[in-house]
């Protein structure tokens, strides 16, 4: 069994390279009409959308404060850290040339699109997985990171795989996760508890109220760092491409966030961000 998967996967660094930077001669920015304090942006691919930001001086990004390794929020210091917020920071730095000029707003997996909607946030840097049905709903950029959903268990579980998952087996997830219908599709009849956030849903798996936590493996393994008595098994059953969320038509941004991460990606800094947070280097492409 590959032990960590995921790591298995920034092969996907290549379509940072390869995919359309769809919109990125749009240099030409027209002045925004937004001048309020929310990040709403203008649905419009005509470059107003990173003019906005400009305009505003700060760039608005959701992420996740009960993520280890991507976006987790120390209750001591107030501080939120993890891959995802480095990654929030570089888009920041390229857009306003200062990576402090940047919010975080908390979202969860069931609120990040709402919120996107609604003009809170400009871009979703929250582990958030490409798939068909959200493409009709947000942009995204290119992939810049790569999971695979797997199972959390106590120590010791008779749970080693998703074979040994059954209809009857008591399993948590979080609302709004791909993780749901994953393992709701392979294990016909399952219902999953759902939680509001993933400490809520840990703290069930920790007080007895499942037997088995799913979501991806990355997010897993940051739940195993903060209590190792809780193993993460049976390698993935699912490939979980994370992406960045734009407004739909704001494809200026999206160009931005791709720029930004091809960037990363050549100077060596996506490497060095892929090993502080996940302790080994990424693969090789
Ligand atoms: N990557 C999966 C998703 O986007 C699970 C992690 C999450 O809930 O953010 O649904």
């Amino acid at each position: 069994m590959r032990k960590r998967r995921w790591l298995g996967a920034g092969a996907s660094l290549l379509l940072l390279a390869t995919v359309a930077l769809t919109g990125c001669g749009a240099k030409n920015e027209p002045a925004s009409t937004n001048t309020g304090g929310s990040a709403s942006t203008a649905p419009a691919d005509d470059g107003s959308a990173v003019q906005a930001i400009k305009d505003r001086g700060k760039l608005v990004v959701g992420v996740k404060f009960d993520t280890k390794l991507f976006g987790l929020k120390d209750p001591g210091s107030g501080e939120v850290e993890g891959f995802d917020i480095d990654v929030a920071r570089a888009i920041a730095k390229k857009i306003l040339g200062d990576e402090t000029k940047l919010e975080l707003k908390e979202v969860t997996s069931k609120t990040r699109i709402p919120m996107l909607d609604n003009g809170e946030i400009d871009l979703i840097v929250a582990t958030m997985t490409i798939n068909e049905e959200r493409k009709t709903q947000v942009d995204f950029s290119d992939v810049y990171f790569h999971a695979g959903q797997s199972l959390l268990v106590k120590k010791g579980s008779a749970i080693k795989s998703i074979d040994d998952v059954t209809k009857d087996t008591k399993v948590i997830g979080q609302k709004g996760a791909t993780s749901i219908k994953n393992i709701e599709e392979k294990v016909p009849g399952l219902r999953v508890q759902q939680y509001e956030n993933y400490q809520e849903a840990f703290t069930a798996l920790k007080a007895g109220k499942g037997e088995v936590l799913t979501t991806d493996n990355a997010i897993l393994f940051g739940m195993s760092q903060q209590d190792p008595e809780y193993v993460v098994v049976g390698g993935t059953f699912t490939d979980e491409p994370y992406g960045i969320a734009a407004k739909k038509g704001n494809a200026d941004l999206v160009a931005a966030v791709n720029e930004t991460l091809k960037e990363l990606k050549d100077s060596g800094d996506y490497a060095a961000l892929y090993e502080k947070w996940m302790g080994e280097k990424p693969p090789e492409e």
